[in-house]
């Protein structure tokens, strides 16, 4: 299903961010010396507007006068593409190494990444943990989860209608609402929920059922053409693989292998474009799978709670990221933390760290990382 573009590709617009008070004291974060560089000059060009429209201009007709900014909204920073590898057990790159899967292994060793990340708490498929994925929030409507539980193509359901939250709020709306542009690239169907449930805030969506190279080829496209802040892609091969021939089984592993041929494709279009040198990669699963069955649905099994997440790009320092995070996280080594006490990264993380990479406000009564103290700098 493919909604049309709504809008042409601009200009990038670059105003001034707001930024949150923790990064103005303390010791500053690699990279977010640059934004407040970028930031200070940039107020600096909108000063000189002001001034120009103000009457310098008058003294200079030839000037070309610049577009009155919004004065009071804060727009996206640089790009965010967040990448979800559905039923991604991470025991696959570990068992593929470097030279069976080196495009994933470059943004592990070269971003801020952990193998051992978790899941969702309540359940380990798709849909509900993409659901948190998107929200930054938990799975159980009861405690202000999403209340996204079943895991099929289900026409006419909303998280709206999940959650109970009329206006439940996601990555996709608080980027839109920011004046960024978005995007949905998905290879199931099922992932039609989330354009009935922000269908104003998701500018394209494109939904090629189980096609994962074609799919990468309209999202490669798309990310030359238009200037989005934030794309989601969901590659569903490994999943799909698992279900049919087990996880870690050779066909398994020969579609990790391909997906990270396809991620590295992705890497390749984002190096060559200087217009997206300042995207940022956020990539984790929804889930893993056990090894030698068809099946990651109990939530008790390490197999299918522990999960990859990696952030990369500009800003973004190399290391393990609980060791970045030892204030905020805990490595949960073989455990499964619950909603009490010191917690994992998990990959309801993806909407808050999104937003923080765009100097963004959090989303809003989201969970995941709202505090924005996921660190990805040593
Ligand atoms: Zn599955």
């Amino acid at each position: 299903m493919t909604l049309p573009t709504s809008r042409p590709t601009p200009a990038p617009v670059h105003l001034p961010a707001r930024l949150p008070a923790r990064r103005l004291g303390g010791r500053p974060r690699t990279g977010r010396a640059g934004t407040l560089r970028r930031a200070a000059a940039l107020v600096l060009a909108g000063a000189l507007g002001a001034g120009a429209v103000a009457g310098v201009a008058a003294a200079e007709p030839s000037a070309t006068p610049e577009p009155a900014p919004a004065a009071t909204r804060v727009a996206p920073h640089g790009r965010v593409l967040a990448i979800s590898l559905d039923g991604l057990n991470p025991t696959a790159l570990t068992r593929l190494g470097r030279a069976g899967t080196p495009a994933l292994h470059r943004l592990l060793r070269q971003g801020a990444s952990t193998l051992n990340a978790r899941a969702q708490v309540e359940q380990t498929v798709t849909l509900p943990n993409h659901s948190s994925m998107v929200t930054g929030r938990r799975i159980d409507a009861a405690h202000r989860g999403h209340g996204v539980t079943w895991n099929s193509d289900e026409p006419g359901t909303t998280i709206q209608e999940s959650s109970g939250v009329p206006r439940i709020s996601s990555v996709f709306k608080v980027v839109h609402r920011a004046g960024g542009g978005t995007a949905l690239f998905s290879t199931k169907t099922k992932f039609s929920l989330f354009e009935r449930s922000w269908p104003a805030a998701i500018d394209r969506s494109v939904i090629r059922e189980e096609e994962d190279a074609l799919l990468v080829r309209a999202l490669r496209r798309d990310l030359v053409r238009h200037d989005r802040a934030f794309t989601f892609l969901h590659l569903g091969l490994a999943d799909q693989t698992g279900h049919r021939e087990g996880w870690m089984s050779a066909a398994y592993l020969d579609a990790v292998r391909t997906l990270d041929g396809l991620v590295a494709k992705v890497l390749r279009t984002i190096e060559r474009r200087p217009a997206l040198a300042s995207t940022r990669i956020v990539l984790t699963a929804d889930h893993g799978g056990r090894p030698g069955t068809g099946d990651h649905g109990d939530a008790d099994v390490r197999a299918n709670y522990r999960v990859p997440f990696l952030v990369w790009g500009p800003g973004v320092d190399r290391g393990d990221l609980y060791a970045m995070n030892t204030g905020t996280r805990t490595d949960p080594g073989r455990g499964r933390p619950g909603f009490d006490g010191r917690q994992p990264i998990r990959n309801g993380e993806v909407a808050n760290v999104a937003t923080d990479l765009l100097g963004l406000r959090p989303v809003p009564a989201s969970r995941w990382n709202r505090q924005h103290g996921l660190d990805w700098t040593r």
